[in-house]
């Protein structure tokens, strides 16, 4: 693997120096740069695997470079080298620089310190690489892909979670069970992929009606679950109503094109149920009564919001 190394350094033995050093066995890709400024442009164009800096240059410093780098690229290591004693040292480390290096150097040494600096920096980019990855994987086992929201396996630990804290606290806790209405109709006759589509449509909605702190769940079919911590009952309720309302005027896409389907709407049926409320002991009787109150909303003729 070739790496890429920015050399700046305003004087032009010190370039040769430094090029002629790490020339010589290893295969680097070495640019170089006169000052801070000319370094930070050539940075813009092309990704460098390092970067080892002089100190003291004109037109911007090494220090000032470093001050840009941990603002603009945090994660390009930086290797300052000086004439200027441990000082200036102690300086770069603190703003930022991975090693500094004193002149006049041993070959030998400054190598060993660029590459033990390449391979540091490798193992950090893999290992960020890593993190990254779980955490996707991490998503991608907590959400539904149909919808995007949270799956039933995420909704259980997080009911789980915020009730225990509800009970601690003793604060609030609401939860609302959410039923899209007469869906096999709609499927019957649009077919199951503009049923998916609208389900889609439905969720986002969900999510961008509810708070930032509101855990929307896919709790099976058509059935969503929304946990609303530190939330009672005015709150649950109000936040239904905006929901009831907010599907009724939701405009349905036909689906895979931006066709308005003007003659279909659809409408929701919700139960509620808040915390601490007598009847309530565990999470299991609080999405309990949600579900009961769901029943209720049905049988008084659907599109509606029932208190348990
Ligand atoms: P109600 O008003 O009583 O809730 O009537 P409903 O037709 O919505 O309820 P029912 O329980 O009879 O049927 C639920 C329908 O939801 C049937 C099922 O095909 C549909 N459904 C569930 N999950 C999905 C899904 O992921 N995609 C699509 N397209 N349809 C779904
Ligand atoms: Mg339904
Ligand atoms: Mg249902």
């Amino acid at each position: 693997m070739n790496y890429s190394i920015l050399v700046v350094d305003d004087s032009w033995e010190s370039r040769e120096m430094i090029m002629s050093v790490l020339n010589t066995d290893e295969a680097y890709d070495i640019a170089l740069a006169e000052n801070g400024e000319e370094a930070l442009s050539k940075m813009q164009l092309k990704n460098y695997d390092l970067v080892i800096t002089d100190i003291s240059m004109p037109v911007m410093d090494g220090l000032e470079l470093l001050d840009h780098l941990n603002k603009e690229m945090p994660n390009i290591p930086v290797i300052t080298f000086t004439g200027f004693g441990d000082l200036f040292g102690i300086k770069a480390l603190e703003r930022g620089a991975e090693d500094c290096i004193f002149k006049p150097f041993d070959a030998r040494d400054f190598k060993l310190r660029i590459a033990k600096a390449l391979k540091y920096s490798h193992l950090k980019k893999y290992h960020d690489r890593l993190e990254q990855k779980n955490e996707e994987l991490r998503m991608l086992s907590v959400t539904d892909q149909l919808t995007q929201l949270y799956n039933r396996h995420f909704m259980l630990d997080a009911l789980g979670r915020e009730f225990a804290r509800a009970k601690r606290y003793r604060s609030k806790l609401s939860c609302a069970m959410v039923d899209i209405d007469h869906f096999k109709m709609i499927n019957d006759e649009y077919g199951h992929m503009q049923g998916d589509s609208i389900m889609r449509e439905f969720s986002a909605l969900i999510k961008n009606t509810c708070r930032e702190v509101d855990i929307c769940c896919r709790y099976g079919g058509e059935e969503f679950l929304i946990i609303l911590p530190e939330t009672d009952r005015r709150g649950a309720e109000c936040m239904a109503n905006r929901l009831k309302r907010a599907t009724e005027t939701m405009p349905i896409f036909k689906v895979n094109s931006t066709e308005l389907m003007d003659e279909l709407t659809i409408s929701i049926s919700i139960g509620l149920a808040y915390y601490p409320d007598p009847r309530i002991k565990t999470e299991q009787d609080l999405v309990g009564l949600a579900d009961e109150a769901l029943y209720m909303a049905k049988d008084k003729g659907r599109n509606c919001v029932i208190v348990a």
